[in-house]
Formats: structure tokens, C-alpha cells, sequence
């Protein structure tokens, strides 16, 4: 999809007819989220309108240092208030989402709003239906790759500051693996330089979001890794699991687990790695690949869930047990998810 001029005028005048604004971020928000949310709220309050930025869940504690993240309106925190600005809202402006299902407690109240709907998004497979105007590249490292190039060719580029610029490079960031993965397109890069033009110290950023884990936080990781990576070198597969117990003894926050299935991807040999979090009512998955391997597809056939090609998650109603035998049953029919080009 490209974003054509035709495109960019829409988004203007659906903008434009709009009075109160509602950005809405999905469930246990990642960099990507957050920044793209918080980008574009920092450039339409400049417009005069009402803008609330809603989230389901809290943000992690590193992700609290983005500029104006004391303004989003948490539905954990206080239900009324998020569900008044859903419901006062003439315009619902979905970032890096692709369902209504991804907002998980919010999705009745978001699906109960007859406003207007924007998608701003990388994620494969949207729901078209939901959405009055899309702007959907999975090609995009990120969706605040996307909202750069879309902000960057509105009118509203002038309106570009130093806290839109943190934002969305955090959101590149983060999503990238600090520009080493879902990055081939030289684009990436050019717009990390030109985000960096409006005054970011890319170290500070870096140190905010990645050297600033409590102490339990990092322990966990270490525990993980030493103690819960069950690896399957025939499948070239590894995954980690974590019970809700042993999520309470690390005192688990938002964020915590952020980043841990990564690590299996380190081993030599290994192109799956799996993370299985026990949660108050569901198993959540969490999906990553390298080689051609499309865990997009696993994590959509088997566990209720999607997103790229190498990143992906799906969710379990079953115990944490039987999820883990699910995946482990699973494992040999990795081998027909490798792709060509
Ligand atoms: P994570 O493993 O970091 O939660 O998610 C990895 C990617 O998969 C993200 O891009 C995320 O949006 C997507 N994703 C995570 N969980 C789900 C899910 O339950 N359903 C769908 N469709 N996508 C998910
Ligand atoms: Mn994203």
C-alpha cells in the first residue's frame, strides 16, 4: 500500500472535522505503540482539538520518560474516564493494531463506538471492516516509521517538534531491535537521521529505555535463561516458560518479560524461540524467528493470534501445562512454516 496524496487529504479532513480525538494504543503497550500514540498526540494538540491518548494497561517504568506520557488515560487505572473519552470521541485513531480484539478488556468499548476509525499500523491481516481509512504497511519496520511518513507529506509536518521526534524514534527503536532487525530498507535509517535532526541524544534514549530495568526485573531474565530455556536443536527451537507464581516471586511489573524470547534466538542453531507467560485469565505467546521462518502463520493456525513474519503472538485458554504440550507437539511442523523468497 502506498500512501497516496488522495490518502493523506482524507486523513486531513477526517482530522479536520473532528472536535475530540481519541488515540488508542493496544494492549500491554510496547515502544511502538506508546511512541506513535504520543508522536501524533504531541502534533494534533497543537491543533486547538481535545486529543486523549488511551491505553488498556500501565506502561512499563522505562517507557514513562517519553514526553507526555503522564496524559494517557489508563482503563486498569480508572474504567469511567477511558470509556467517557471513547464514548465523546468523533474520531478513534488506532495505532499499531490491527483488530479490535488486540485492545483485550477495551474491545467492547471500542466496538460499541460509532465514531469514525483511522488505522495506523504494520501488522499483516487487518480487519477491514473495522476501519474508515487505513494506512496498513507491513513492510514498515514500525508503525512509527509509517506515521513519520505520513506526518512528513500532511500538512501537520511543520508541527513536527523535538517531543514528536523522541517519540517516534523510540518507537523505531524499540521495534527494530535498536535498527537490527525489520530494518533492510535504507528508509529506516534516513528517517532515524532525520528524527535525530530535531535534537535527539540517541544514547540518552537508548540508556532510558534499555539500562534502566529494576534489579528484579534483570534477575528474572537471568533466572529465565539459566534456569526455564527448554531447547529442541532437532527442530531448531527453544522456548521459555513462566508461571504465574514465579512471576510474583520476581515482584513482575509492566515490561517485565519484554525481550526475554529474544534470547533464545541467540543460540546457534536455533531459528524459533518461544516465551509462555501464565496471566490472570489467558496464556499469553509470545513468537520469534530469524532465518525464513514465518511465525506469523504458527502463532495465527494454532494460538488465536499473528503479526509478522518474525515476530508474533497468539493466546491459550488452556492450562500452562497443556499449552506447553500444545507448542512441544507442535514443534516438528515448524519445518513446513521456512519460506522462499
Ligand atoms: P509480542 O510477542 O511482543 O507480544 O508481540 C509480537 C508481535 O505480535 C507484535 O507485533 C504484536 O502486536 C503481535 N501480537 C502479539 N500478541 C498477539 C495476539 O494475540 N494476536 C495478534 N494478532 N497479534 C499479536
Ligand atoms: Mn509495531
Amino acid at each position: 500500500m502506498t500512501i497516496t496524496p488522495e490518502k493523506i487529504k482524507q486523513f486531513e479532513s477526517m482530522i479536520d472535522a473532528a472536535q475530540n480525538i481519541a488515540i488508542v494504543m493496544h494492549a500491554n503497550p510496547d515502544g511502538d505503540t506508546i511512541g506513535s500514540a504520543l508522536g501524533l498526540f504531541h502534533v494534533l494538540n497543537k491543533t486547538g482539538k481535545k486529543i486523549d491518548v488511551i491505553s488498556t494497561n500501565h506502561l512499563a517504568d522505562f517507557y514513562t520518560f517519553l514526553p507526555g506520557s503522564s496524559r494517557i488515560k489508563v482503563f486498569d487505572y480508572n474504567q469511567k474516564i477511558v470509556a467517557n473519552s471513547l464514548h465523546s470521541a468523533d474520531l478513534i485513531i488506532c495505532m499499531d493494531f490491527n483488530a479490535p480484539h488486540r485492545v483485550a478488556k477495551l474491545e467492547d468499548l471500542l466496538n460499541n463506538t460509532l465514531s469514525p476509525k483511522i488505522l495506523i499500523d504494520h501488522h499483516l491481516s487487518p480487519d477491514e471492516s473495522f476501519f474508515d481509512l487505513m494506512f496498513s504497511v507491513p513492510g514498515k519496520s514500525s508503525t512509527a516509521e509509517l506515521l513519520f511518513e505520513i506526518l512528513s507529506k500532511s500538512k501537520y509536518n511543520d508541527l513536527m517538534d523535538k517531543a514528536v521526534a523522541t517519540n517516534i524514534f523510540v518507537g523505531i527503536m524499540t521495534d527494530t531491535g535498536s535498527f537490527s532487525h525489520s530494518c533492510n530498507d535504507p528508509a529506516t535509517f534516513e528517517t532515524g537521521a532525520e528524527l535525530m535532526r530535531y535534537g535527539l541524544n540517541v544514547k540518552e534514549i537508548n540508556d532510558m529505555v534499555y539500562n534502566n530495568s529494576s534489579e528484579e526485573r534483570l534477575r528474572l531474565l537471568g533466572y529465565a535463561i539459566s534456569e526455564k530455556l527448554v531447547s529442541f536443536l532437532q527442530y531448531k527451537a527453544t522456548y521459555f516458560s513462566l508461571s504465574k507464581e514465579e512471576l510474583k516471586r520476581f515482584n513482575e511489573k509492566p515490561g517485565f518479560t519484554e525481550g526475554i524470547v529474544n534470547y533464545g534466538l541467540a543460540i546457534k542453531g536455533i531459528d524459533f524461540s518461544a516465551l509462555i507467560t501464565e496471566k490472570e485469565e489467558v496464556v499469553k505467546l509470545s513468537f520469534r524467528s530469524k532465518a525464513k521462518l514465518n511465525v506469523n502463520r504458527f502463532a495465527r493456525d494454532h494460538f488465536d493470534g499473528g503479526g509478522h513474519v518474525n515476530a508474533a503472538g497468539g493466546r491459550s485458554h488452556l492450562s500452562l501445562t497443556e499449552t506447553i504440550e500444545k507448542l512441544e507437539t507442535l514443534l516438528p511442523r515448524l519445518q513446513s512454516e521456512y519460506y522462499d523468497d
